[in-house]
């Protein structure tokens, strides 16, 4: 049984929220530039939904009950296209860990996991589309990685690590989906505003988790 308990695992998403509402200006001015620059306004909305709905939880709700319920509190509160998204990442990561009470290393890299393919399954692309999946593949591939040292921490400052350096790196592609695919050569340059989210959730996540 892992080191994620239920109650931590809470306390990392209500993190995840203070980060997201932290970097409001950040996201929607990422998304000014190559979108319609309401991200960050998007994500404060979802992520404060989030954090009500938690706050509502009983004390006993298992990880993937969270889960279930971070999912209905965003996809509810967010109707732009990152809506469906993320809600599809937090239902997804939460089914893979259901027989879970605690996460361990193995069941928060499959947690990881999860959200990357709800993620997938859902927005249909492709690494390399300039999209917040080129910060969650390469965060969950480092988080595969670091399972070697059987270390929670570990493995989220590695997926920590792969979304950080995969958002910086979206800033030399050519969007291929969602609204900055319009702009073609133009949205080079530029960070992808989802990538960037992605990396402010895990970054607050590796951050609660240390405390
Ligand atoms: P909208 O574009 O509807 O205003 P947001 O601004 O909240 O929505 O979110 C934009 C972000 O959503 C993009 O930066 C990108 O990371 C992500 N995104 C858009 N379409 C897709 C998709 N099909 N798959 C994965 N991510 C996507
Ligand atoms: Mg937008
Ligand atoms: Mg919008």
């Amino acid at each position: 049984d892992g080191a994620i308990t239920p109650l931590l695992f809470r306390a990392m998403m209500q993190r995840a929220g203070d980060e997201i509402i932290a970097a409001r200006d950040w996201l929607s001015e990422l998304d000014g530039v190559i979108g319609d620059g309401d991200h960050g306004v998007t994500m404060e909305i979802g992520w404060k939904a989030v954090q009500g709905a938690l706050e509502n939880a009983p004390g006993d709700e298992t990880i993937e009950g969270s889960c279930k319920r971070m999912a209905k509190a965003f996809l509810d509160a967010v109707g732009a296209s990152s809506g469906p998204l993320y809600a599809t990442a937090f239902l997804r990561a939460g089914a893979a860990v259901s027989d879970r009470q605690n996460l361990d290393a193995g069941a928060l890299a499959a947690w990881l996991a999860a959200a990357l393919q709800g993620v997938r399954d859902r927005g249909r692309a492709e690494p390399g589309d300039k999209t917040m999946i080129d910060a969650w593949v390469p965060a969950v591939a480092r988080a595969q990685e670091a399972l070697a040292t059987g270390a929670e921490l570990a493995v989220i400052e590695a997926a920590r690590d792969g979304a950080e350096a995969g958002m910086k790196a979206t800033a030399g592609l050519e969007s291929r989906r969602g609204r900055s695919a319009k702009l073609g050569a133009r949205s080079k340059g530029h960070i992808d505003p989802g990538a960037a989210s992605t990396f402010v959730i895990l970054r607050a996540m590796a951050a609660a988790m240390a405390e």
